[in-house]
């Protein structure tokens, strides 16, 4: 099924510390309306069937988002909006919101939530954004962003205390994470598949994958092209055709490294987006690894 993460403007009201979509493209680059609503059509017409509203805030745009995911319900498609929460201060306001998004046809909300993010939104909001979805009958699902440390055990407690359902999301170091210290990390040698999820910017580039894909800039590997030169459906048939992602999709990152030549005491030290970021944003090894695709890679699966 079709999917794409929507970002209809850059602009936050809060600078959290840890942002991904901070650095890589400018702070305050925002669709016009008209335009967003002509492409979501393009979208229901290429047969996607489901868009989360991300980038920035989205909902400093209530009105815009409102109406556009009410376009979204007329077409019959599946909406999400990922949200900090900034405007949950009381039960009456995040009633307010709930109620407004719930009206215009919105299937869910996804609420992220970090000792980055809180620095800037108080926790309250967080509860205050996800009773009133339960109360209201909105679905919703609490994004933990983690770095996995102690320091996150009383924000996880928090979410368990009130009964909240939450999913714990790696932090990803990129953006302004680039810098963060890293665990190490004790998990299993895993295989690191990725859906992969397309990303459109408000500047109308689109991008293979939504996370860290439009960081990698030295190759430029996830870019698929710009809408005003090319349709929803040529970048959707490129992304769903390109040989790498394919293999990144089915064979995972971990086994596209191992054919590279990383050890595998060397893969497990990264995450699945930094690994990605060693194999695919190394102009000469993409190079390589572009070459194998159709050869090499294709005898690579179990
Ligand atoms: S992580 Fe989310 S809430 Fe924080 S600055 Fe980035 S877009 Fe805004
Ligand atoms: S692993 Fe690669 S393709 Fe998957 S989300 Fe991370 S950067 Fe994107």
């Amino acid at each position: 099924m079709r999917t794409i993460a929507f970002g209809y403007s850059t602009q936050c009201n809060v600078k959290c510390e840890h942002c991904v979509a901070a650095d890589a493209i400018p702070e305050n680059v925002k669709m016009e309306l008209a335009q967003a609503k002509e492409i979501i059509v393009e979208l229901a017409n290429a047969q996607v069937r489901g868009i989360s509203f991300t980038a920035g805030e989205p909902l400093i745009y209530l009105d815009d988002i409102a109406e556009l995911v009410g376009l979204c319900r007329d077409h019959g498609m599946y909406t999400r909006v990922v949200t900090n929460s900034f405007w949950a201060k009381t039960a009456k306001l995040a009633d307010a919101y709930i109620i407004r998004l719930k009206k215009k046809g919105l299937s869910q909300l996804r609420l992220s939530y970090s000792r980055w993010h809180q620095k800037n939104i108080a926790r309250q909001n967080i509860l205050n954004a996800a009773q009133s979805c339960q109360q209201n009958g909105l679905d919703y699902f609490i994004s933990f962003v983690t770095d996995f440390s102690e320091q996150d055990d009383a924000f996880e407690h928090y979410l368990r205390d009130h009964g909240l359902k939450f999913f714990p999301e790696p932090v990803i170091f990129a953006g302004r994470a680039q810098s963060f210290e890293r665990l190490p990390i004790r998990t299993d040698y895993q295989a690191n598949c990725c859906p992969m999820n397309p990303y459109l910017a408000p500047n109308l580039d689109m991008y293979a994958c939504c996370d860290a894909g439009s960081h990698f800039t030295n190759t430029n590997f996830f870019h698929l092209g710009n809408l005003k030169e090319h349709t929803v459906e040529q970048l959707f048939n490129k992304s769903e055709t390109n040989r790498l992602y394919t293999h990144i999709r089915n064979m995972g990152i971990s086994a596209m490294a191992s054919f590279a030549g990383f050890k595998a005491r060397e893969i497990v030290q990264y995450r699945k987006c930094e690994l990605c970021e060693k194999l695919f944003n190394t102009p000469d090894l993409l190079e390589t690894l572009g070459q194998e695709a159709d050869s090499g890679l294709n005898s690579w699966y179990r």
